[in-house]
């Protein structure tokens, strides 16, 4: 039995562990996670280690030295498939460990298609560094790659196997890409950073059927087209992994839902990170599940200072970023529900940012290689200040000295 058990050993289950002992917590503590490998960073999976530029040694958030010191029992390689709320258990891998508290930080499993040919040879998803490992080793053999899913990670992936001379084609089922997340100028411009960049983006596209004997040849589209692949890229979101909290009776659907202190409806089971269901003021006081490190992070420390006694609420604001090619993308604030936004400095100079509004007040900023934008736009969010969309939009005044 562990005073607290963490299950999940990403960005949210390791920052629980160091924060639980930044707090002076002095009870057992075990990180367990499915994966073998020690707890590493997930966003360079699509960026700095797809491209080569960084080993794996780098990713890893913590050294094992660091783990042993503070007395942090790693579980590697098992899976929780059972909780017990009531016994104050889990079942990993057919055996039972107790907790005193649980921290359930799982992330989420990538979506997959289930079209025809959605199992054929030369598919990927990337979401653990086995992901991105298996497409590596086979990337030596492949000229075309088709990339489903016009988001984030399959932007930064086009953006890489684009730079490694690979023929990409990205295909996105809604009108643009970045949809669910950006405004319209936000999506256009990486559109067309893209296809400078030799990327073809294929937008409306709904992916009928994979084709292929054994490995993947093609990606069928609704209105009959094929386009040739050797290799395809799924990155059309995560289902958030949460269902043997919610058969042990948590409340959720979406995810667990959690209070401010990410404590689930389950007595000591707290939830954190991309699995978390949870009231945010920065998206109108809605429940929402945020995909971030900053997200992980910020709740890992609220769960922790609630385990030891010290008051803590959630109510960080969100932040994220995205490279893709030269591009920095530094976005805060959550662009969801926006009423206006207004562009700041010029897209065609590669340097702006978006402004979103809500009933005339700053709500997010997306910053494109424009850090001091990102750094003076946080407080507009964190206040949501009524600046006059007027004056934002010339990027020759500082934020900041629009804001005072
Ligand atoms: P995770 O880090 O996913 O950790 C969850 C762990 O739990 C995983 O190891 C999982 O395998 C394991 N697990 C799941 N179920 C079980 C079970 N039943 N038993 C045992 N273990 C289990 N965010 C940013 O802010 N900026 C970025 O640029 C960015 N880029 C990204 C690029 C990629 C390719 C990916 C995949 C994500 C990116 N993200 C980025 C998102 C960010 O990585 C996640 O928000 C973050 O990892 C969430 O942390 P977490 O602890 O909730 O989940």
């Amino acid at each position: 039995k562990y005073d607290v058990l963490i299950v999940g050993a990403g960005h949210g289950g390791a920052q629980a562990a160091i924060a639980l002992r930044q707090n002076k917590f002095e009870g057992s503590i075990a990180l367990l996670g499915d994966e073998p490998e020690l707890p590493y960073e997930r966003p360079p999976l699509s960026k700095e280690y797809l491209s080569g530029e960084k080993a794996f040694e780098r990713l890893l958030i913590r050294n094992a030295a660091f783990w042993e010191e503070r007395r942090v029992a790693l579980l590697p390689g098992r899976t929780v498939t059972a909780v017990d709320p009531v016994a104050h258990e889990v079942t990993a891998d057919g055996e039972p460990i107790g907790y005193g508290r649980l921290i359930w930080a799982t992330g989420g499993k990538p979506r997959r298609l289930a079209c025809d040919g959605h199992d054929l040879a030369g598919i990927h998803t990337v979401r653990t560094r086995a992901d991105v490992d298996r497409m590596m080793a086979e990337l030596d053999g492949v000229a075309r790659v088709a990339v489903v899913g016009g988001g984030y990670i399959g932007l930064e992936a086009a953006a890489v196997l684009a730079k490694l001379g690979k023929q990409v084609t990205v295909i996105e089922a809604l009108d643009r890409v970045l949809a669910r997340v950006a405004g319209a100028p936000l999506s256009r411009f990486f559109e067309a950073e893209h296809r400078a960049h030799g990327v073809e983006i294929r937008l409306g596209a709904q992916v009928e059927a994979i084709e292929g004997e054994v490995r993947v040849t093609g990606v069928r589209l609704a209105n009959g087209e094929v386009i040739p692949a050797d290799m395809a890229i799924v990155g059309i979101g995560i289902l958030p992994a949460v269902e043997p909290l919610l058969a042990a009776g948590a409340v959720g659907g979406n995810g667990v839902l959690v209070d401010a202190q990410c404590r689930t409806s389950l007595a000591d089971v707290f939830a954190i990170g991309d699995c978390a269901l949870h009231v945010n003021r920065y998206a109108a006081d809605t429940a929402v599940r945020l995909e971030s490190v900053q997200n992980a992070n910020d709740q890992a420390n609220v769960a922790a200072k609630t385990i030891c006694g010290v008051e803590a609420s959630y109510d960080a604001v969100p932040w994220f970023w995205s490279n893709q090619y030269d591009l920095k993308l530094q976005t805060v604030g959550i662009s969801a529900g926006h009423d206006a936004a207004v562009v700041r400095g010029d897209p065609a100079a590669r340097s702006f940012s978006l402004v979103y509004y809500r009933r005339g007040r700053v709500i997010a900023l997306d910053c494109v290689n424009a850090v001091k934008d990102y750094v003076q736009g946080r407080r507009l969010v964190v206040e949501g200040l009524a600046v006059d969309p007027a004056a934002i939009v010339d990027a020759s005044v500082p934020i900041k000295e629009i804001a005072s």
